[in-house]
């Protein structure tokens, strides 16, 4: 079994030995390798300095760019190099685990609108000689979907509107988080469509450059994923007819098919190497840390090592099932193939996954944050030391759980759909429970029920009104 290296010296972490390495192909195993070398030099630095001063870490983004990871997974008929569901997954867990946190999400947000971008790329010279630039030029992208008023259900734009204007669209939108808030060169963005008439299924996506909105990255001042700089962001401009993704309307199925798997790929491969990251800064500590009264290292306790053992265990169970849902992936799609909507633009190969997707997004950020928090508690008290960096890998460790849909809503969602099979999932609380609805109103007494009457009348027009009552 090959060693692996950090900074040329045998890795202080878990081994080759504890990596599904047999997911890979020897083009990625070697992309890998060069990942390592570039998170040893330039990304775990930034990520320590960047979460002393909350800076952005460009440093980290140009060496993805360098990597030409901006655009890994544009097809190489449109200028990128084409990468696959495992790849993407792999490399997601490595910046993560050996580089930032804070880079690995900038990575995912920057996926997650490219993803958009890419459903609909075909036909639109606009999106194709973006996609051409993204490494040439560092074109570090967004997805500014969260609403203030519906908050981790992104899929629900209420603070939005867009209308057809002379040459283009009129398009308004609060978004309450944006990762590379200040710093993201494009975003895409999600709104309900033109011609709007209440039914919040009906959402659009657009691209929109970084002099067309207005960014507030001095708004983010957290405790953890600081590098992120997920401020808010409005958007009031007038945008030319190309920059709408696709036709007005196409967004819930650019989510389904595109961003929602994209995204929860990368949120297990991000949470995924999370944990990594804490096994590994705990063994490196456990490992050297002795007692003098036992003559013993605290990676000798029985408690140490079932305690390491468990995490490892789970952390490996939750990378088993993303690397297993990243190949399906892949033979879905003929290897995570872009260009299919070219010629079938109702070919949906991802949307069958979605529910699957959700797990590995639920699974991995859980795991991460119990495994930081059983590493952190390994250390003892100098766990606190920020020198020791597990303490930076706790706080980040816990944006996974809070974060769109968040574990909470995840866990709902996948027990509905279990339960009560897909339609039931409602995702825009469109559908009437007809057994509350009718269990309340028996509550109510002849007046309670005389003044809803009323009151629907009302809503309803005249003519309503005098027959109900
Ligand atoms: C580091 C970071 C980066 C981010 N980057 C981006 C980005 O680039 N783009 C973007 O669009 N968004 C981004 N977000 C937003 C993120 O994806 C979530 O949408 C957001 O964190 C949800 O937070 P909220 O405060 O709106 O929570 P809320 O949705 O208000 O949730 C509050 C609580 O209510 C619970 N809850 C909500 N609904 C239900 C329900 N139906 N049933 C049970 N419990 C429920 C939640 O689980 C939670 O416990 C980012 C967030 C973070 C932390």
């Amino acid at each position: 079994m090959e060693h692996k290296l950090w900074g040329g010296e045998p890795y202080y972490g878990l081994g080759y030995d504890f990596d599904p390495q047999w997911y890979l192909t020897d083009a990625q195993k070697d992309l890998q390798k060069r990942l390592i070398e570039a998170c040893h030099d330039v990304i775990r630095p930034e990520a320590i300095r960047c979460d002393e001063t909350g800076e952005y870490p460009w440093k980290s983004v140009e060496a993805l760019a360098e990597l030409r990871l901006l655009g890994c997974i544009v097809p190489e008929r449109w200028g990128g190099s084409g990468e696959n569901h495992v790849g993407l997954a792999m490399i997601g867990e490595t910046v993560t685990r050996y580089g930032c946190p804070s880079t690995g999400v900038i990575f995912m947000m920057h996926m997650a609108g490219l993803a958009a971008l890419l459903f609909r790329a075909g036909g639109n010279e606009e999106i194709l000689s973006l996609l051409r630039r993204l490494d040439s030029d560092v074109m570090i992208g967004s997805a500014s979907f969260t609403d203030p008023e519906t908050g981790g259900h992104f899929w629900y734009p209420k603070i939005s509107a867009v209308e057809k204007v002379e040459g283009g669209w009129r398009v308004r939108k609060k978004a309450s988080f944006t990762t590379s808030c200040g710093h993201a060169r494009w975003v895409v963005t999600q709104t309900t469509s033109p011609g709007f008439d209440g039914d919040y299924s009906d959402i659009s996506d657009f691209l929109v450059y970084a002099d067309e909105l207005k960014a507030d990255p001095g708004r983010w001042d957290v405790m953890g994923m600081r590098a992120t700089v997920s401020g808010p962001v409005e958007i009031d401009a007038v945008l030319p007819e190309n920059r709408l993704i696709g036709a007005p309307g196409d967004g819930a199925a650019s989510n389904d098919e595109a961003v929602n798997l994209v995204g929860m790929i990368l949120y297990g491969a991000l949470y995924n190497g999370v944990a990594m990251g804490a096994l590994d800064l705990a063994r490196r500590y456990t490992t050297r840390r002795r007692h003098a009264q036992y003559g013993q290292s605290v990676a000798d306790y029985p408690t140490t090592q079932a305690a390491y053992g468990k995490s490892v265990i789970d952390t490996q169970v939750s990378r088993g099932y993303l690397y297993a849902l990243s190949r399906e992936l892949d033979r879905a799609t003929g290897g995570g193939d872009w260009t299919i909507y070219e010629a079938d633009p109702d070919a949906r190969p991802r949307t069958p996954y979605i529910c699957w997707g959700l797990v590995a997004k639920e699974m991995a950020a859980r795991v991460a944050g119990e495994v930081a928090d059983g590493m952190f508690n390994l250390y003892g008290g100098a766990a606190y030391s920020r020198r020791l960096e597990i303490e930076r890998v706790l706080r980040d460790s816990k944006a996974g759980w809070i974060m769109g849909p968040t574990n909470e809503v995840t866990r709902g969602i996948v027990g509905r759909w279990a339960l009560h099979g897909h339609e039931a999932v409602d995702w825009w609380n469109q559908r009437v429970n007809r057994g509350l609805l009718d269990n309340e109103l028996d509550k109510l007494d002849a007046a309670g029920k005389r003044a809803i009457m009323e009151r629907l009348g009302a809503e309803l027009g005249g003519s309503d009104r005098g027959r109900d009552s």
